[in-house]
């Protein structure tokens, strides 16, 4: 419970939001009812019911879209709903209504939300003793919500911003192996789906530790960042590269065969042969290469690269290993 209360923002809110309202309106409920002003107690009640069924869905169910959505319209339509009966003192209430819609939903629907509140509440014009009333209530709304919009909108800019950056690997700029992860597994269920081909290329540069030794650390970095430029100007717009970790990448290619493969494969690596160097002369690669199969899943597949890439490197490095298949391989074991 705690880990998903970390880990899910909007669940987070979703559960602090739910438990404020509960809080704050429960007493508010109780005391309408001993007045005596039973619809304003029964529209509390329905409040209350309301968030605590959508807060119970959104744990049961992990949709914190749709009842963040709901949420905010039982903030907004309670907020309205209470004005509309109390007057004046219900009015109050939905300023905190309209700065929790965005919190709870798209900052374009929280927009859109708060706007209607505010025309169905000038409608119906019975919340406001006065017009002038009414203009103070509806100018302040509508700046509260200007501000809240603002907010909303550079916090969804920097979470993208966050969340972009932790995909990244910092020193090349490629892809980390946290979202190869995710991408191995997307390949592997596209290929269930629709039986799309992919290709893994697990590369390790040889004999990277004498570069560091030899001319130091950062001198090896600019070999990894020549080494991913090369590649990146080499594959195709759909190929796929990422940082495994220290001088090992992987190269993932959508929709090849066995013999597409092979002429990429060559080529790539007659081109860095040329192209990649140290001040100590060539840099060459070692390759471990598997195509997706049946049955395949992102763990077995890799396994399958990485048990390429260690006989490239058994048969002397600078060559390509293409790993048998799962059935060739039980067949020759
Ligand atoms: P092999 O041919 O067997 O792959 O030998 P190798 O020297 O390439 O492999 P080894 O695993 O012995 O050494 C890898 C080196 O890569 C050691 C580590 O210091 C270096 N390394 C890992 N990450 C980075 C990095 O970000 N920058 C630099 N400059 N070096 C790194
Ligand atoms: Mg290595
Ligand atoms: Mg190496």
């Amino acid at each position: 419970m705690v880990y998903r209360l970390r880990n899910n923002f909007r669940l987070s809110i979703i559960t602090l939001l739910g438990a404020c309202a509960v809080v704050g309106i429960t007493p508010f409920a109780v005391f309408r009812f001993w007045q005596g002003a039973t619809v304003a107690g029964a529209i509390d009640a329905l409040i209350l019911v309301s968030i605590c069924v959508t807060v119970v869905y959104a744990w049961r169910t992990g949709d914190t879209r749709r009842s963040g959505f709901v949420l905010a319209l039982v903030a907004c339509g309670g907020g309205v709903a209470v004005a509309t009966v109390l007057g004046e003192s219900g009015l109050f209430w939905l300023f905190p209504s309209l700065i929790t819609t965005f919190f709870l939903t798209a900052a374009v629907i929280a927009v859109l939300i708060n706007l209607s509140s505010l025309v169905v509440l000038m409608l119906h014009g019975a919340a406001f003793g006065s017009a002038e009333q009414m203009w103070s209530f509806v100018t302040t709304a509508v700046v509260v919500s200007c501000c809240a919009y603002v907010f909303a909108l550079r916090n969804e800019s920097q979470r993208e911003r966050l969340e972009h950056l932790a995909t990244l690997d910092p020193l090349t700029g490629v892809k980390n192996r946290r979202s190869m992860d995710q991408e191995l597994k997307a390949a592997v269920a596209t290929h269930a789906r629709n039986g799309q081909s992919f290709a893994l290329v697990l590369m390790d540069l040889d004999y990277f530790k004498r570069i560091n030794d030899a001319f130091g650390h950062s001198v090896g970095d600019d070999v990894l960042v020549e080494f991913v430029g090369l590649l990146q100007a080499h594959t195709r717009r759909s190929d796929q590269l990422f940082r495994f970790g220290g001088e090992e990448f992987v190269l993932l290619l959508p929709g090849v065969d066995q013999t597409g493969l092979q002429l990429v494969m060559t080529n790539l690596q007659s081109f860095l042969r040329r192209s990649l160097k140290s001040p100590a002369g060539i840099v060459t690669v070692s390759y471990g290469i598997a195509l997706l199969h049946d049955g395949d899943d992102a763990a077995s597949w890799l396994d399958r690269a990485d048990e390429a890439l260690y006989q490239a490197k058994a048969s002397g490095r600078d060559c390509i290993i293409y790993a048998p298949s799962p059935g060739e391989a039980r067949s020759a074991g």
